[in-house]
C-alpha cells in the first residue's frame, strides 16, 4: 500500500483531514528488513550476519582511534580506505567507489546509471531492495522470470533495457551464475550498464572483478557485511572503469559528501589486512553451510545450491510459514519471505556449528523425530 493510502486510511481511522501538503509527499513501499530482535540466548540466523567477530586488526583500529579526530570532516573520497581496497584488488584508485554499506553504492548507482526510457532488466526473484529503488527514483523496470530451478536464462537478458542488475550468488535462491553466462549478458548489453551484486561472492563462487578492464559498462558492487563480518559499520564499495566511477562520485557529491566516517576508515583499512583470518572464518562457514545442506536434507527439506552464508530451504510437507512461527517460539529466527513463487521458503543464515545444532534440535522437536 502507497504512503499516500496510508495516510488516509490512518487519517479516516483518526478521523482527521489530510493536508493539502500531504498529497506531495513521494510515494514508496520501503523495504523490508528483517528483525533486529535483543532476546538473551536467542539464536540469530535471520540477516545474513557473520556469526565470527571482524579480525583482531578491526579491534585494535578502535582501540587505537584517536577521538581528537572526531572534530574534522573525513575526507570525503574515504582516501586511505579507497587506497586499501584498491590495492586488495590490484585496481586503481580511481576504480573504486565507496559507500554506507552495499545499499548506499546500489542506491547510488541506480541514481546515477538508470535514467533511460527502457526499464532495467532483474530477476523476479532476488534481492527485494531494487524494485523499492526503481520505484524510488521513477525508474521503469522489468523482472525477469527465474527458470523453475530458481536459475538464470541468459538469453532472456536479450531485450531492450535501460540497465542490468543481478546479484551473484543470488538472493535469496543463493544460486550462482557462471562468470562465462554473466560475461554473455554484460557483452549482450554493450549500451547499459550491468551491475552486478557481489554480496555473498566471497561464500564459493568466482568475482568479476577481474573484468571490470575489459567490459566498460560492467560496475561490480561489493561489501564488508557478510564475509568481514561488519555489517554494523555500514561500508560497501564498487569496483568499475574510471568513468563509471567518477560519474558515482559526482552523484554522490551532489547529494552528501561525507558518509563514511573517521573511524569506518580505519576500522576498514585494518580488516583487509588479514587475510588468514578472512579465509578461516569464510572457510568455516562454507563447511558449515555444506553440512547444514545435508542436515536439513534429512529433516525433509530441499535445499537450492546455495553458494552464499544462507540456504534457501523449502519442506517437503510442512509449511514454510508454520516452522517459521514455531522456530520464532523457540527464540531461533530465520527468515520467511511472504512473496509469491518462495512463500513456502525459508532462507536460514549460516550461524556457529552450536547455533545450527540448536536450530537442528528445534527442527527435530517440530517434527518430532
Ligand atoms: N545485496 C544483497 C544481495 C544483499 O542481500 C544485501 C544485504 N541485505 C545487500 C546487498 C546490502 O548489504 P549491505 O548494505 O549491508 O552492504
Amino acid at each position: 500500500m502507497s504512503i499516500e493510502k496510508n495516510l488516509n486510511r490512518d487519517m479516516a481511522i483518526k478521523g482527521e483531514k489530510m493536508s493539502a501538503w500531504e498529497k506531495y509527499i513521494r510515494e514508496v513501499e520501503p523495504y523490508t528488513p528483517g528483525e533486529q530482535p535483543n532476546i538473551e540466548g536467542m539464536v540469530k540466523l535471520n540477516t545474513n550476519e557473520c556469526p565470527y567477530p571482524p579480525a583482531p586488526g578491526v579491534f585494535d583500529a578502535v582501540k587505537n582511534f584517536d577521538c581528537d579526530r572526531m572534530r574534522l570532516y573525513p575526507h570525503p573520497d574515504a582516501g586511505p580506505l579507497t587506497k586499501a581496497i584498491a590495492d586488495y584488488h590490484a585496481v586503481d584508485y580511481d576504480n573504486v567507489f565507496v559507500g554506507v554499506g552495499s545499499d548506499d553504492v546500489l542506491g547510488m548507482a541506480f541514481l546515477t546509471f538508470f535514467n533511460s526510457e527502457l526499464p532495467v532488466l532483474f530477476p523476479n526473484i532476488t534481492y527485494s531492495f531494487y524494485d523499492v529503488w526503481a520505484i524510488l527514483f521513477k525508474i521503469p523496470y522489468k523482472q525477469i522470470p527465474l527458470k523453475k530451478d530458481f536459475t538464470i536464462d541468459t538469453e532472456d537478458y536479450k531485450i531492450p533495457n535501460g540497465g542490468i542488475v543481478i546479484a551473484n550468488p543470488n538472493a535469496p535462491t543463493g544460486e550462482e551464475l557462471k562468470t562465462s553466462q554473466l560475461e554473455n549478458i554484460i557483452s549482450d548489453n554493450p549500451d547499459s550498464v550491468v551491475i552486478v551484486d557481489e554480496a555473498y561472492v566471497d561464500f564459493g563462487c568466482e568475482s568479476m572483478v577481474k573484468f571490470i578492464d575489459k567490459y566498460d559498462n560492467l560496475l561490480v558492487v561489493r561489501t564488508y557485511s557478510k564475509s568481514r563480518a561488519m555489517a554494523g559499520v555500514r561500508i560497501g564499495y564498487a569496483l568499475g572503469n574510471k568513468k563509471l566511477i567518477a560519474a558515482l562520485k559526482s552523484v554522490k557529491f551532489a547529494y552528501n559528501s561525507y558518509t563514511i566516517s573517521q573511524i569506518s576508515v580505519d576500522v576498514g583499512v585494518a580488516a583487509l589486512k588479514d587475510e588468514e583470518y578472512f579465509k578461516t572464518i569464510v572457510n568455516r562457514i562454507i563447511n558449515t553451510r555444506e553440512n547444514a545442506k545435508k542436515r536439513l536434507t534429512e529433516l525433509g527439506f530441499k535445499c537450492t545450491d546455495s553458494k552464499t552464508n544462507f540456504i534457501f530451504a523449502t519442506h517437503i510437507s510442512e509449511r514454510a510459514k508454520d516452522i517459521f512461527e514455531y522456530l520464532k517460539t523457540k527464540n531461533v529466527f530465520v527468515r520467511y519471505f511472504n512473496k509469491p513463487l518462495i512463500d513456502n521458503y525459508l532462507r536460514i543464515s549460516i550461524g556457529t556449528d552450536e547455533e545450527m545444532d540448536i536450530l537442528y534440535r528445534e527442527l527435530e522437536n517440530y517434527f518430532k523425530i
